[in-house]
């Protein structure tokens, strides 16, 4: 997994749930690019269908996340939303998502987007140890992570990953067992997350400029749905 000028861009892919998009999420995709430069063409966003981590309760349906995330990307042209994970039955592991995009894309480079808490965790997921077989990672700060706690954390998860200089600026990186790199990019982290966005929705309140207005307009033609489903979470509390 080099990463050199005459390699062809790669790809990077924010996975989530999307349960709504939010503006921290389309941040997030934007810094991101702009960051990786020529390492990458676009950003994918990949919609969950099956969670392993997270309780169905309260999902709204993947076909309304989807087109949400869709909605978000329409005026982007370097920002996709891929629906691969609906075509599988059960949980939507990771492994799978990448193993369906490096099938797709043989020979291009994935940057596999995640917050900083959830990269110290990857020995929970499927396979997740061995996710460096098939991607790249980029790691961004939550609660205060510095760049040190990266390095310690993937040292944790593998004993033989070890820092080196990143092609990118003012970035730690780490090259990992099976030859993916994780780099830590340090972004400012948005206020924002889905399950506030959720809890103001079902309270009657105001969620303006939380959720960039093509979702809302999607949640709102969708209010019965939307309600109905988000619901179920608070019941379960
Ligand atoms: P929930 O509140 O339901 O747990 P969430 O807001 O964390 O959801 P997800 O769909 O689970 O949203 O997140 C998808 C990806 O976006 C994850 O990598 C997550 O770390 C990242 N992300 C979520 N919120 C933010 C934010 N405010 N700023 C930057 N990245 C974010």
């Amino acid at each position: 997994m080099t990463e050199t000028a005459s390699h062809p861009p790669g790809r990077a892919i924010l996975g989530g749930s999307f349960n709504p998009p939010h503006v921290g999420h389309m941040r997030l995709a934007i810094e991101v690019r702009e960051a990786l430069g020529g390492l990458v063409q676009g950003v994918d966003m990949v919609p969950c269908a099956v969670p392993p981590h997270k309780a169905q309760q309260g999902m709204l349906p993947f076909e309304l996340r989807a087109r949400m995330v869709e909605a978000c990307a329409a005026n982007l042209p370097w920002l996709r939303c891929n629906r691969v994970e609906a075509l599988r039955q059960g949980p939507s592991f990771t492994w799978d998502t990448l193993c369906a995009y490096r099938e797709a894309e043989p020979g291009t480079d994935f940057y596999f987007i995640l917050g900083s808490p959830d990269f110290a965790t990857l020995s929970t997921w499927h396979r997740g140890v061995e996710l460096p077989r098939l991607c790249n990672f980029v790691v961004v700060p939550r609660r205060g992570h510095t760049a040190e706690n990266f390095i310690a954390a993937a040292k944790t998860l593998w004993p033989q990953a070890h820092p080196r200089p990143s092609v990118l600026p003012s970035c730690a990186c780490v090259a990992l067992p099976g030859g993916g790199l994780a780099h830590f990019l340090s972004l400012p982290w948005l206020a924002v997350s889905a399950s506030r966005v959720r809890q103001l929705w079902l309270a009657g309140r105001n969620v303006d400029f939380l959720v960039p207005d093509a979702a809302l307009r999607i949640l709102r033609e969708n209010s019965q749905t939307v309600r109905q489903h988000w619901l179920k979470e608070s019941l379960a509390c």
